[in-house]
């Protein structure tokens, strides 16, 4: 059944509706009175005024509570000064639950704590609310833009027996009598999918018991994960770019009013435009130099490095060409021999946001590289049959979606883009 909801409010311009939600706030001036209502789709003024509203409804002032359920019957009408630019003239107003207790999260502002602790009823708030939405749409961007690309969602598993990249940030669960591990990426299996189907992707949850407590790391978070046949390191970061920008186009035409919610600057979205300059790891390294960072040749970037880096450029930038020792061992080995064909996306304020990169496809060059890791075959048996039959070179990255989210609205803390994080300090509900 066709409901009203306040977003599709200028449908009905000078229609009388039915909308069901709950109240935000109430104020009062003189002989009129305001009810302002939210019903999860946006935020909405009605205006009760004696004789235009029924009695019943206009005896409501002063008496409603904020949170209280109600179901309210008005006239749509336009008016540019209101929230989403229609108010509705109230007729009639029905409570379906009143609320006698304070509710905990007032209009004021609250600490990060207090809020952490009230997720549950925090969701109901304006700016979590556009949060929300607007990471919704992420998810809708990501899932478009490999359906109109022509991948095929191949969802990898989260229970894994892979402990490849090692044990420290796997968090180990009792399988039955041996162990297994919440999956912290689900590439080795895109892996698998690509040499199946050409173009894959899968789009869930992983899992890092990583204990350093940052503004950009979570325990348990959202990441896509595409992986294609016959294609290099360059045109990975080709694909990279593309997604990030479709994403930000699409947050752009379908969140105006999440956006303003936010104050985001949009032209922060707008500017993320492919190309995005494309450095070596050594150029990286040479600027960083230039910029008298005491960074040592041969580490992962830190976050002041990575803020260095990024203020140079306006846009996000990749990095490509990585020693080797520092990447994962299924990375592909450059003809140097020292580097590798990785590749890592760096936003501006946020840092890696994509990492990703050509995957080594010669079963001898992998088989050394497992031996100079550690890992024994035995244990990668099923993946190196996918270099035994028909392998050919491929190449992948993982895109952070919280992250990504982040850059989006313009949140600089992780655990706002998801509504129930988990992080070190926090798994209890
Ligand atoms: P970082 O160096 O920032 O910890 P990483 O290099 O360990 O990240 P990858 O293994 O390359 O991360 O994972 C791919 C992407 O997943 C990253 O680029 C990032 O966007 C995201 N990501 C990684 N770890 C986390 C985390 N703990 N919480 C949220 N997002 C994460
Ligand atoms: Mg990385």
């Amino acid at each position: 059944m066709d409901k009203v909801t306040i977003e599709n409010l200028s449908d009905y311009d000078g229609k009388e509706i039915e909308l069901r939600g709950w109240v935000y706030n109430t104020r009062s001036i003189g002989k009129i009175w305001f009810i302002i209502f939210r019903d999860g789709t946006g935020l909405v003024q009605g205006v009760v005024v004696k004789g235009e509203a029924s009695n019943e409804a206009f005896a409501l002032k002063q008496k409603l509570n904020q949170e209280d359920s109600v179901i309210i019957i008005g006239t749509v009408k336009k008016e540019p000064r209101s929230v989403g630019g229609y108010e509705l003239g109230i007729k009639d107003i029905t409570i379906v639950n009143h609320v006698t207790e304070e509710y905990p999260i007032s209009p004021k502002e609250h600490g990060a704590d207090f809020l952490m602790s009230n997720r549950h009823l925090w969701l109901r708030s304006k700016r979590q609310n556009a949060i929300m939405r607007v990471r919704h749409q992420v998810v809708k961007a990501i899932r478009d833009f490999f359906d109109i690309n022509g991948f095929t969602l191949i969802d990898s598993p989260i229970f894994t027996g892979n402990a490849v990249e090692g044990t420290t940030t796997l968090f180990e669960v009792d399988y039955f009598e041996r162990s297994a591990y919440l999956t912290q990426s689900g590439q080795l299996y895109q892996e698998a999918g690509a040499t199946a189907f050409g173009k894959t992707y899968c789009f869930g949850p992983t899992f890092r018991a990583e204990k350093s407590k940052t503004r950009r790391h979570l325990t348990e978070f959202w990441m896509v994960e595409p992986e294609m046949a016959y294609v290099d390191i360059d045109e990975n970061m080709t694909w990279a770019e593309n997604l990030v920008s479709y994403i930000l186009d699409k947050v752009l035409a379908k969140c105006k009013n999440e956006l303003n919610t936010l104050e985001r600057d949009i032209s922060k979205l707008e500017n993320m435009k492919p190309p995005f300059p494309r450095i070596t790891y050594d150029e990286a390294f040479k600027l960083l130099k230039e910029r008298g960072s005491t960074f040592e040749y041969g580490n992962d970037f830190g976050a002041p490095d990575e803020t260095i880096l990024s203020n140079q450029f306006d846009k996000p930038i990749m990095i490509h060409r990585w020693p080797a020792e520092i990447k994962a061992f299924y990375m592909r080995q450059n003809d140097d021999g020292k580097t590798v064909a990785a590749m890592d996306v760096l936003f501006p304020g946020i840092g890696e946001i994509v990492g990703g990169s050509q995957r080594e496809e010669r079963l001898d060059v992998l088989k050394t590289k497992c031996a100079d890791f550690d890992i024994p075959e035995e244990d990668l048996w099923w993946y190196l049959d996918t270099r035994k039959f028909g392998t050919v070179p491929h190449a992948g990255f993982g895109l952070g979606f919280e992250r990504m989210v982040m850059f989006a609205t313009g949140m600089t803390n992780i655990r706002d883009v998801i509504p129930f994080p988990r992080t070190p300090q926090n798994a209890e509900f």
